[in-house]
Order: structure tokens, then C-alpha cells, then sequence
């Protein structure tokens, strides 16, 4: 290590990937410095995305009373007249608790926590320009990691005012709650949003150029929320572009290239993410980022610089929370030469809303493509003791499994708890378990982990009537 460096090891963002590679470091006593704007601190991931999205769903399921509506009546609401305070009040509490959890994780590793925004001045370099009563600052690292992550993309054609267009980033400054919403771009981000206002009552109408949302889960998942969507009065406009949208003071009109126009209070694009490298002076470091401003890296994470790292949603797919924390993580190991194992392939995916959905593993048509022989089992939620008992007669489970080897190849959840109930599924896969684990295992009763023992009996109810048939010859007879 050359101690000529002010630092072993700069990150420049504080948000999940930064964080995890900068206490990863520390934990091998290296000197670190993160670079970050006080305003935001933890990220996107704590003052813009993954936190204030989900803790909005959370409020928006308890005042509504939504999920207690089966046990209570459809007029069942725990506040009648939700206001956006209602949910801000929330959100702020949330996230100046996690600011301070940070902060102190920070601190407790002797983490030096540099406020402004840092550039390459050259590969060993960065300039930090401070904010407020900070002065600017030069830094010099041995190794630097970039996780500056992304902000909303925007079509040049449409005007963001931040009061009636807005982008993901911005729908957490809203006044009021609208009483009419269009949300542009049907990915994970914008049918969150979309069925949390759903949820409070805004007409939401989502706006999609593709012919289908969440086209990467299981298709009879996907059916069952938009049939929930729809439940909550949203509308679809799939197949559909948007040419223009215009706004005034009383509302906006979103074009669609189809000739259609919606009139509502507020737009809200989410049209993707660009990387944040342009001000990142790149070229100092000898290093060019792709159209999206994304960092191209090998499998350690390292760029093609190799003192310089990248991480999170700089990086690209699949730009989540949970793999930046474990990407910083491994590239701050791999830079200091601490023996790590490369991520586990089989990675969850959460998708919060409501109701929620995730899975782990491959997906019916997937399988089939690749001619893998399987079976299915499911579990509905209205089936299951707690199902009654928390209300949720719609959520289901589904296991699928090899009809030879008895491997569980995915789990699909949706409903009640899916982003918590999909780990044990993918527990079981990553030590290569089969589906009779689940058969000859007692689990809590009443819990809507049951659903993995009704499902697995479910599956090995239907392999055995395949072998019965089989070995009694009757197939053979016919
Ligand atoms: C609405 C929304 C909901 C989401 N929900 C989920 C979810 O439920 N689960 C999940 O796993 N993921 C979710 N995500 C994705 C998740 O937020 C990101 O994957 C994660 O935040 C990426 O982490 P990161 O380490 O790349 O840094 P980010 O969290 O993107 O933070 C990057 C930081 O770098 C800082 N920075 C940039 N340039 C500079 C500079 N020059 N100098 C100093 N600092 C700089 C920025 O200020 C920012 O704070 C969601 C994202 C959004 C937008």
C-alpha cells in the first residue's frame, strides 16, 4: 500500500454499494473517505428510492385499512381523509433514523465522511467541492470506488415543472394528494407508484409502449395483480407512446401517439435511469462511460482502470439495493486482496406493490423454452389459516419443481409478506434442496409459510399420480 495517499481507499457516493464497500474496507483497517452532498446522504436508496417508496406503501396499506377490508368491510378505512402530511410525516421519520443509523456505522469504522461532490482530477485524484462553510478539497486514494448511482431519465420532449410533470424522484414533493394521476413507464418503479396512489384513491391511468407490465414474472402473477390494479380503479393504456404531454395551472394533458388524450392532475414519468458520470471528469481518470452513463466493469467490479472500481447503479442490471451493498462489499475485498466468494447466482426479486410480488429462481415459460421437464404446485393464501386470519384471501405461492430430480427451480409469491416469504424458497434452491425437504418438514402453524408445505404436497400429490399411472401400465394400455 503506498502511503503517500491521503486515503487507502475513496468512494464517491454514500448510498448502499458506497457504503458497504467503504466499511468493508475499514473492517481491514484501511484508511476511508466517502464522498457524498450532506442533503444526500445513504443515497437514492435512502432519500429518493428503495426507503421513501416503501415507506409510503407502508402508510398507504395501514391508513387505508386496505388489507384489513375482508375482515372489516369495504368502507373499512383507518383514516378517512389521507393527506400527503399523512405520509411525508412517515417518510421523514424513517429516513432521519436510517441518516442517523449511517452516520454512526460511519463513524463506529472511522470512516471519514467528506461532504460535497467529488471529480477526477487525475486516476489517483479527486477534487471535492465543498458545500456551505466546507471548503473545496483535493483527496488522493491508493484504490477509489465510484457508486454515484443514477437519477430519473427524461424525454427531451416533454417539460418537467416539478409541480404537475414530474419524475420518480420528484412524486415525493407532491402537496396533495392528486385526485388523478398518468404514470409514464410501466417498470418495477412506475407500477410501485402507480398502485400506491391507486391504493389512496387516485385515478391512475399507466401508460406503457410495451404490450405487458413486469414481462419478467410469472405470467398468472402478473394477471392477478392487474386484475388488483384494476380493483383500485387504475387503467392500462399498453402498446401506448406518449407524444406530448402539456400542463397549466389546473391540470396536465398527456397525448398519446395513438391520438388518445387523458386529462389528469399530474404526470409522473419513469422512463428509466441515466448514470451519474457526467460531471464526474472521467476522461481524467482514463475512463469513458456507455450512452446511459453507465461504467463497464469485470467481474471483480474493477473498471477498465484497475485501481478504480464501480458499483451499484452505475453499473447497470440490475440495479438494486441489495446487490450494491454486496458488489461494494466485494470490490472493496477484492481491491484490498481479501478472500470473498462471488455472489450466489440464484438472487430474489422484490417488487412492493400492492399487493406485492417476488420470486426466486425460473418462471413456467422459461423452463419450457429450455425444455426442463417440471411440475407446479400452488398454495392459495384462502386456504391457509393465516391467510383467513391477516385477511388475504387472494395471495398465492407457487412452487415448480423438476419432475425427475425433484429440485425446487422457482418460487413465485404474491400477496401478503411474498418479499419475505420468497427467501425461504430460496434458501432451500441455494443448498440444491427437493421438494420432499418441504414435504417432511414441520413448519409454524398458523403462518403463511405453510404455503411452501401446501405447494410442496401439492407437487408430489400430482408426481406420484404421473408414477402411479405409469407403473401400473395404464399408460401403456391406452
Ligand atoms: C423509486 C425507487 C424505488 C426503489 N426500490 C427498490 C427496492 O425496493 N429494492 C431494491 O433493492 N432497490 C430499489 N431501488 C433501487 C435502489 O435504490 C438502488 O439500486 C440503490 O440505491 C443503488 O445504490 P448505489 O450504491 O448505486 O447508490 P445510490 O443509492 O444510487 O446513491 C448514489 C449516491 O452517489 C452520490 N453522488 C453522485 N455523484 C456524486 C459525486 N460526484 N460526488 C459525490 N457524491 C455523488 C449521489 O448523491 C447519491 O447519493 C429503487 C429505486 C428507486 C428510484
Amino acid at each position: 500500500m503506498n502511503q503517500g495517499y491521503d486515503f487507502d481507499l475513496a468512494v464517491i457516493g454514500s448510498g448502499p454499494g458506497g457504503q458497504k464497500a467503504a466499511i468493508m474496507a475499514a473492517k481491514l483497517g484501511k484508511r476511508v473517505c466517502v464522498i457524498e452532498r450532506t442533503q444526500m446522504i445513504g443515497g437514492v436508496c435512502l432519500q429518493t428510492g428503495t426507503i421513501p417508496s416503501k415507506t409510503m406503501r407502508e402508510a398507504v396499506v395501514y391508513l387505508t385499512g386496505l388489507q384489513m377490508r375482508e375482515l372489516y368491510g369495504a368502507s373499512y378505512r383507518v383514516k378517512s381523509d389521507i393527506a400527503i402530511t399523512d405520509l411525508t410525516s412517515r417518510l421523514q421519520h424513517v429516513v432521519g433514523r436510517e441518516i442517523e443509523v449511517i452516520r454512526s456505522q460511519l463513524m463506529r469504522n472511522h470512516i471519514e465522511l467528506i461532504a460535497g461532490t467529488g471529480r477526477f482530477v487525475d486516476p489517483h485524484t479527486l477534487a471535492v467541492q465543498g458545500e456551505g462553510s466546507t471548503g473545496d478539497r483535493t483527496v488522493t486514494a491508493d484504490i477509489i470506488v465510484v457508486a454515484t448511482g443514477t437519477t430519473p431519465a427524461r424525454p427531451p420532449h416533454i417539460e418537467f415543472d416539478g409541480v404537475r410533470v414530474l419524475d420518480s424522484d420528484q412524486i415525493l414533493t407532491l402537496e396533495r394528494v392528486p385526485d388523478s394521476l398518468v404514470v409514464v413507464g410501466a417498470g418495477v418503479i412506475g407500477v410501485e407508484y402507480a398502485s400506491i396512489f391507486a391504493a389512496l384513491g387516485t385515478r391512475v391511468t399507466l401508460v406503457e409502449k410495451r404490450p405487458q407490465i413486469l414481462d419478467f414474472c410469472d405470467p398468472e402473477i402478473v394477471e392477478s395483480l392487474k386484475f388488483h390494479l384494476r380493483d383500485l380503479g387504475m387503467s392500462f393504456r399498453f402498446g401506448e407512446e406518449v407524444a406530448s404531454v402539456a400542463s397549466s395551472g389546473r391540470g396536465t394533458i398527456t397525448t398519446l401517439a395513438s391520438g388518445k388524450r387523458i386529462a389528469a392532475e399530474v404526470v409522473m414519468y419513469s422512463a428509466g435511469r441515466q448514470g451519474n458520470t457526467a460531471a464526474l471528469g472521467l476522461d481524467q481518470a482514463g475512463l469513458t462511460a456507455d450512452q446511459r452513463g453507465r461504467l463497464r466493469v469485470d467481474g471483480d467490479y474493477r473498471t477498465t482502470v484497475p485501481h478504480i472500481y464501480a458499483v451499484g447503479d452505475v453499473i447497470g442490471f440490475p440495479a438494486l439495493a441489495a446487490t450494491s451493498m454486496d458488489q461494494g462489499r466485494l470490490a472493496a475485498a477484492h481491491a484490498f486482496g481479501e478472500p470473498a466468494n462471488e455472489l450466489h447466482h440464484l438472487q430474489p426479486i422484490g417488487i412492493y406493490t400492492i399487493p406485492e410480488i417476488s420470486y426466486c429462481g425460473r418462471t413456467e415459460l422459461q423452463l419450457t423454452d429450455e425444455a426442463v421437464p417440471f411440475e407446479v404446485g400452488i398454495s392459495r393464501y384462502r386456504e391457509l389459516a393465516r391467510g383467513q386470519i391477516v385477511g388475504d384471501s387472494y395471495g398465492m405461492l407457487k412452487l415448480i419443481v423438476h419432475t425427475e430430480t425433484r429440485e425446487i427451480l422457482g418460487v413465485h409469491v404474491f400477496g401478503t409478506a411474498a418479499t419475505e416469504l420468497v427467501h425461504i424458497g430460496q434458501a432451500i434452491m441455494g443448498c440444491g434442496g427437493t421438494v420432499d425437504y418441504l414435504v417432511d418438514t414441520v413448519l409454524n402453524y398458523p403462518t403463511l409459510s405453510e404455503a411452501y408445505k401446501v405447494a410442496a404436497l401439492d407437487v408430489a400429490n400430482k408426481l406420484r399420480a404421473v408414477e402411479r399411472l405409469t407403473v401400473e401400465g395404464v399408460i401403456g394400455a391406452c
